[in-house]
């Protein structure tokens, strides 16, 4: 038994831990237990390096609630015997697995650093070996025995960014994620510079999971000539509880009575409604403008600076949690795991 300390690497699939396969030349999901072999240097950290990995390795796309339990799951079986988790992820979807994992995991002591690739890691020219090396490193930083970033983050293309603020925004570059709305946790360069005073401090109580989500949210993203026919048809699903209204700028909707009367009906049958922008970056600000006043007549909740990811999945857990739209605008209007800007 060796007393390095442990990481725990595990691989849920997507582009990174793709090889080409050796007959057809098509890449596929590879062996991960055979990662040291692929990557020998990884023997070179003072680390005992274990893996684990998804039965059934998926693309990120297919990615449900039950694979973010199965991960939280591992994470806090595992939580004592690991200095820190690397979850290999397809970039797709990294930003709600993030977000998901942030709000599922707490209080986290213990860096969850997530990364995968635009390139294939069995590819001659890749970015999967220098995210996969980078976030070993990270997930394995501490100083005096704390860790420099007990959160989960997404770890790609040189940045280190908090998982609940990121998105990914190109579907092609290595630079493939931002947080638009929060600066980088760390930059790696020829040494990895952590933003310190950006980190939040680790939890000291012991770490529990939340493992119950909802699905009963609609979106309706707005865009200028939208139908009225289409908006009501919002309307035949009477499960609805939550509904996201991506708006644009700063919260701001056409002023069409009959927009009004659809989320006025809405409210009336218990679904908390919050409205998002479809910027990028920046805040919403209901009521700045005239555009948006009667949303706050109608009591639609502002998710401010949350990206969509965020908003989702911490709904989602409220209405697995059985909140009704009173306890999702009080619990919504918190800042759970650094998502939203209070
Ligand atoms: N479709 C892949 C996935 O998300 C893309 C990637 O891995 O980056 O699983």
């Amino acid at each position: 038994m060796s007393n390095k300390p442990a990481l725990l690497l595990i691989y849920t699939g997507g582009t990174i831990g793709m090889v080409r396969h050796p007959k057809h030349g098509q890449l596929v999901p590879f062996d991960f237990n055979g990662i040291s072999t692929l990557m020998p240097e990884l023997q070179q950290f003072d680390l005992e390096l274990e893996s684990i990995s998804f039965a059934q390795p998926i693309d990120s796309s297919n990615v449900t609630p039950e694979h973010w339990v199965e991960l939280a799951q591992l994470i806090h079986d595992n939580y004592d015997r690991y200095i820190g988790f690397v979850i290999l992820h397809g970039s797709d979807t990294m930003a709600y697995t993030a977000s998901a994992l942030s709000f599922m995991l707490t209080p986290l002591s213990k860096p969850v650093i997530i990364t995968g690739s635009q390139l294939p890691i069995g590819m001659i020219r890749n970015d999967a070996r220098e995210n996969l090396i980078t976030s070993i490193e990270i997930a394995s930083a501490y100083e005096h025995g704390v860790p420099l970033v007990p959160e989960v983050c997404i770890y790609f293309d040189n940045l280190l960014l908090r998982g609940n603020r990121s998105k990914k925004f190109n579907a092609e570059k290595f630079e493939a994620f931002q947080s638009p709305n929060y600066p980088p946790l760390a930059e790696a360069a020829t040494r990895i510079r952590y933003n310190h005073s950006y980190i939040r401090e680790r939890g000291r109580q012991s770490l529990s999971v939340r493992t119950k989500f909802g699905n009963q949210i609609g979106v309706l993203k707005l865009f200028p000539g939208i139908s009225e026919h289409f908006a009501n048809s919002l309307l035949a699903d009477q499960e609805m509880k939550a509904l996201i209204v991506e708006s644009f700028g700063s919260g701001n909707v056409p002023s069409k009575p009959w927009l009004n009367k659809l989320l006025a009906t809405l409210v009336d049958r218990g679904v908390a409604v919050v409205v998002l922008t479809q910027c990028l970056g920046g805040s919403v600000e209901l009521g700045k403008y005239e555009v948006s006043a009667p949303l706050v007549a109608l009591g639609c909740i502002s998710g401010l600076d949350i990206t969509f990811e965020a908003c989702l999945t911490k709904l989602m857990i409220l209405l697995g949690e059985g909140a009704d739209a009173e306890g999702i605008r009080q619990a919504f209007l918190q800042n759970w795991a650094g998502e939203i800007t209070v």
